[in-house]
């Protein structure tokens, strides 16, 4: 468990928003480096890790995403502050009163998300919720000459400061859980696994802005079955109803049934019967604990496996985490162990279904 922590850990506080996640890239290679038979990186920055089974066999693919949900600097004022995009689903209310760090050519630059202060803001706008635009990041810039001396200019990737913490006995929390968790899975289960089949490890590129990374690998590998891994949100605190989402932390990595948009599961997975049936049944045998889930709201890169070349069988395996997409999402140690356990014994198993 605690070699797991670690590399999650690692995995975390590096820093790797869409379409710049070179370095989470390369703490993946070098942690896979003597565990697989090929390595490469691809014209979009995916990462493919080949460990080769036996002749005849199937090819499993794996898909974990590198990037996180980040900014980008839009605009710097003339006094000094910055104005950002969003690349990725923000939520507006999670972002105001942030630490944040800018990417730059001379190095990273510390900020904070600041905006009009409640004291200043009439009583009717006190009342309401506040959005991108009244906020800016201020990096302690007196001009915008100073701003663009430091290294800052437009287009700066932008990631939320923040180091992984313990909380109580298993939980930790962090940023980018999403979806570094499931690099974190992926690379000890690579590491781990003795397979028939041919496993394909995918760390994917710009998840987060349309599953860009997961389109063009799932084309390339072609892959028998693809298995996702990555964070789905839990009903296990103030505010969600268990009849919502009755996915808890601590009861194990959940298998998706389905995921999409709320109000239709359009745009989702739904997942293939056949992977369906190699999950759980290894968990059954294997008595590792499991949750299935329906997820609305959102989908991961399994969709675009799915729906890759004449169709691969997809699904995906979760980690229950609370807060996605914040600087302070919270998951259990034992769930992400677990993810683990499932996913290297059904690449062993996947040979018997495929
Ligand atoms: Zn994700």
């Amino acid at each position: 468990m605690e070699e797991l922590k670690q590399l999650l850990k690692k995995l975390v506080e590096a820093n790797g928003p869409s379409g710049h996640e070179e370095t989470v890239r390369n703490i993946i290679k070098e942690e896979l480096t003597n565990y697989v038979d090929e390595i490469k990186v691809d014209n979009l920055g995916n990462l493919i890790c080949t460990k080769k089974g036996a002749k005849d066999t199937p090819k499993a693919m794996i898909l974990a995403h590198t990037d996180e949900i980040g900014m980008l600097v839009r605009y710097i004022e003339k006094e000094g502050f910055i104005r950002f995009s969003y690349l990725g689903g923000f939520f507006d209310q999670m972002v105001l009163g942030q630490r944040v760090l800018i990417h730059t050519e001379k190095g990273d630059i510390k900020g904070v998300i600041g905006s009009v202060p409640p004291h200043l803001l009439p009583e009717e706008e006190r009342k309401k919720p506040i959005n991108r635009d009244k906020m800016f990041i201020d990096i302690g810039a007196t001009s915008r000459e100073q701003a663009e001396e430091w290294g800052v200019k437009i287009g700066n990737p932008i990631t939320w400061l923040g180091q992984l913490e313990e909380l109580g006995s298993n939980m930790v929390t962090g940023k980018a859980f999403d979806d570094r968790a499931g690099c974190a899975v992926m690379v000890q289960a690579l590491k781990e696994v003795n397979a028939q089949c041919t496993v394909i490890g995918v760390a994917s590129v710009m998840e987060e802005v349309g599953l860009r990374g997961a389109q063009t690998s799932s084309f390339t590998i072609n892959p028998d079955l693809a298995i996702a891994i990555d964070v789905s949100a839990t009903g296990d605190h103030p505010g969600v109803e268990e009849r919502q989402i009755p996915v808890k932390i601590g009861k194990g990595p959940g298998i998706t049934i389905a995921d999409g948009r709320r109000e239709s599961l359009g745009g989702g997975l739904i997942s293939h019967p056949k992977v369906l049936k190699l999950l759980t049944e290894t968990a059954q045998k294997n008595n590792i604990p499991y949750q299935l889930e329906i997820f609305e709201g959102g989908t991961t890169d399994a969709t675009a496996a799915a729906t890759s070349r004449g169709g691969v069988p997809s699904a995906t395996i979760s980690i229950p985490t609370r807060y996605i997409h914040s600087p302070i999402e919270v998951l259990s140690l034992e769930d992400l162990s677990n993810a683990v356990k499932l996913l290297k014994l059904s690449l062993e198993n996947a040979h018997k279904y495929f």
